[in-house]
């Protein structure tokens, strides 16, 4: 293998070319945001190859995503000009599959085992808790499952957990521990591994093979772990054992971005880090090179306001940039609309809209924007997650909607007649299918049917009539009542809702959020079947790779990132911070949330938009909104605010407004009422205009600060008088 002998240390600072260069014994480097820590590690590696220190196999690097290590890996190839095989660069679960495989059979693991996801979790769990004779209605099997997961966060096998432990995790009245057994029990005779099995089967193999450790510890020369903040305390485990001997373990972090205590993370690993190794070096980077000084400033002093934190001080020499834009709008839907008008006004300036990301608190944040750019024609790509309409619970509760609107859709009924479980099993659904094709009825009539005869069990038959009665009922709401009651009812009477709130998982409350969210969306159609035509227009929007796409994710999966534009939408109290995470984690629940906070502020380059709006829909109904109190935190000097409730204009660095005072375009004003009026615009109902986007059109309506036209190429839009111009 031919390696390039590239000098990429003199493209780095003196403290990041000393954590490169400092290769043997224990490094920390300890920096806040964009110092190019992840920067160290891509060019640590490059040196240890570059200079024959070890080879690809000897050097374990850790990253906290599949798609951070994919890029580190190109990154690395391209410094030495070669690919490389024989990697161990990946996530600690992927890292730590390959160990297990390679030896399963220290846990009594074939190495062909399978890795099961969360259903099949639950279903394995329901069994056990059914022939424990335990309610499951009353210890639902999700509660437990937290519990066992929380256990193997802190690599505790069931023989390790000791009462201290139980505390809060009480299950079946003390039967956690032996369920857990049990559990774990089952998994071995299925031949299967969870995601939390991964690691804590690893150490277990290292605690009782002393010479299988020794191999991995002698094999990896090198460690180099990326966003070590948020590691649990059985990664670091897993971590510590495999460094044991060389004692080269090279950990990169920011204590103000831990972000993932709700996953078993522990911040204090930084700590125990300095005390486990001794003689640890620990370097800090100052130097920011991703951010204008002031997203930098404004992201310090927020940060600021935390008190346990290890402190660190940030500069840049870079430009001090434009101010971070404040912007206080009426709801969520201007708040998309004033979005999607400053990503368009960027675009017109030549830029990519790949540079933009928009970064939410809470998923079902996504929806607003979805649609709008939906019906802009603006490409957009939700990372990290699914597309509203995509989202499981949204396809149910669509599922439901479907068939009360059709009888005959019967991939509808198919989906839901059993979700939440009625009891109906396999056999009686066949039984349904088979008699649905003798028939030619569809399957809600083929139902109906059987269960008027002795066909079924006594128990399917009249679950199906319940629900059969259910159908008519929703069907008479759906005359009567809105769409989002109806929403509402059905989710509620199906037992739906009722479900998602006996589930502990983690993505419950999401789940939740969702579904109001959907309420909100219904609420927007004149009909039922409008809806749906709506949908199935927005599901065939397809995701196509190639094309340039506005980004649109949480704050949790922008960590690591970083956009020239960042807009971050729903800084209000409750939202954000989050309420549950206050509720939940009183003080410390507050601070992770002002960490997320600095981790959005900081992913922007050179320019950053905040919202806020005074009123959001939530279940149908409109709710008062706070401001975030993470408003106020900001260095006053570093922002500027402006608000469609004011007269305070400030449009010093925003996008747009250069734009507009570039093209002396009107200014909107505002009555104290909150309406809006036109200041000496003049527009006129079919005056013909100019956009510079669409070209020529007519305009058909006028409502506020926004007009309707009618382009002569591009058709009917919806705009911002601001952007128009007067022919
Ligand atoms: P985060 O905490 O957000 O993960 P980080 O500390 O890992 O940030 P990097 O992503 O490595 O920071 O670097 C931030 C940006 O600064 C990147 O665009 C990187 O290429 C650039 N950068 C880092 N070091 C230098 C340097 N010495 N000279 C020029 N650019 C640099
Ligand atoms: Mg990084």
């Amino acid at each position: 293998m031919t390696i390039k002998k590239t000098n990429h240390l003199s493209e780095l600072n003196d403290a990041q070319k000393e954590a490169v260069g400092s290769v043997n014994g224990p490094l920390l480097v300890l920096a806040g945001a964009g110092t190019g820590k992840t920067r160290v590690l891509t060019s640590r590696l490059s040196y240890i190859l570059q200079n024959n220190i070890a080879r690809p196999s000897e050097i374990c690097t850790v990253t906290f995503t599949n798609k951070a290590a994919n890029e580190m890996r190109m990154r690395v190839e391209k410094m030495i000009g070669n690919s490389i095989a024989g990697w161990w660069l990946g996530t600690f679960h992927s890292l730590a599959a390959r160990i297990l495989r390679a030896n399963a059979e220290l846990v009594n693991l074939k190495n062909t085992f399978t890795i099961i996801d969360t259903d099949d979790q639950i279903r394995l769990i329901k069994q056990l808790l059914s022939l424990e004779n335990i309610d499951e209605k009353r210890w639902p099997a999700r509660s437990l499952l937290s519990i066992i997961q929380r256990w193997k966060d802190m690599g505790l096998n069931p023989i390790d957990v000791k009462d201290a432990f139980h505390s809060g995790t009480d299950f079946a009245n003390n039967q956690a521990i032996k369920l857990y057994k049990l559990y774990q029990n089952r998994l071995i005779t299925l031949n299967a591994a969870d995601f939390g099995d991964l690691l804590l089967h690893v150490i277990t193999i290292f605690q009782r093979n002393s010479d299988i450790k020794s191999l991995y510890q002698n094999k990896f020369k090198y460690i180099l772990v990326d966003e070590f903040q948020d590691t649990n305390a059985s990664q670091y485990y897993w971590l510590k054992s495999l460094a044991e001997k060389h004692k080269n373990l090279c950990a990169v972090g920011d204590d103000d971005q831990s972000i993932y205590s709700w996953r078993g993370a522990d911040v204090s690993n930084i700590l125990n880090f300095e005390k486990d190794f001794q003689n640890t070096k620990t370097i800090r980077l100052e130097e920011n090179y991703r951010s204008t000084g002031n997203i930098l400033a404004a992201a310090s002093g927020l940060i600021s306001k935390n008190q346990s934190r290890l402190g660190k001080t940030l500069w840049t020499e870079g430009d001090i940039g434009n101010l971070i834009n404040i912007r206080t709008v009426y709801d969520g839907k201007e708040e998309a609309e004033s979005i999607s008008d400053e990503i368009e006004a960027y675009q017109r300036n030549n830029n990519s809209i790949n540079n933009v990301a928009i970064l939410v608190r809470a998923g079902f944040q996504t929806r607003t924007f979805e649609e709008r750019f939906l019906k802009i024609g603006l490409p957009y790509q939700v990372v990290g997650g699914l597309r509203f309409y995509e989202r499981l619970e949204i396809r149910d509760a669509i599922a439901y909607l479907r068939l009360i609107n059709s009888s005959d859709d019967q991939l509808a009924f198919e989906r839901i007649i059993n979700k939440p479980k009625r009891g109906l099993g396999d056999k009686t659904i066949r039984h349904i299918e088979q008699y649905s094709r003798s028939s030619k009825l569809n399957l809600e009539m083929a139902a109906r049917k059987l269960s008027e005869t002795d066909e079924l069990s006594s128990k399917a038959s009249s679950t199906i009539r319940l629900f059969s009665k259910n159908l008519d009922k929703w069907r008479i709401d759906l005359a009567g009542k809105k769409l989002g009651e109806l929403v509402e009812i059905v989710l509620e009477e199906s037992g739906y809702i009722e479900m998602l709130k006996k589930d502990r998982s983690i993505e419950a409350p999401g789940r939740l959020d969702n579904l109001k969210e959907l309420v909100n969306a219904i609420n927007e159609f004149e009909s039922l079947q409008n809806f749906l035509e709506h949908i199935q227009l927005v599901m065939e929007g397809a995701n196509n790779q190639d094309i340039e796409t506005a980004k649109i994710m949480t704050l949790h999966a922008a960590k690591g990132l970083e956009f020239p534009l960042v807009f971050l939408p729903g800084w209000e109290e409750g939202l954000f911070p989050n309420q549950r995470s206050i509720d939940e984690n009183g003080e410390s629940g507050l601070e992770e949330e002002r960490r997320l906070a600095y981790v959005g502020i900081t992913r922007a380059k050179s320019d950053l938009w905040i919202f806020n709006a005074n009123s959001r829909l939530t279940h149908g109904q409109w709710i008062d909104c706070i401001p975030s109190r993470f408003l106020d935190e900001l260095p006053e000097k570093n922002i500027s605010r402006f608000s469609s409730y004011s007269n305070n204009y400030n449009f010093k660095s925003s996008i747009a407004s250069e734009w507009l005072m570039a093209n002396n375009k009107k200014v909107i004003n505002h009555y104290e009422d909150n309406k809006y009026d036109i200041n000496d615009s003049n527009f006129k109902l079919m005056e013909r205009i100019f956009h510079q986007k669409f070209g020529y059109g007519k305009i058909i309506d006028i409502d506020g600060d926004k007009v309707t036209i009618d382009f002569e190429k591009a058709g009917e839009k919806k705009l911002m008088l601001t952007f128009i111009e007067k022919i």
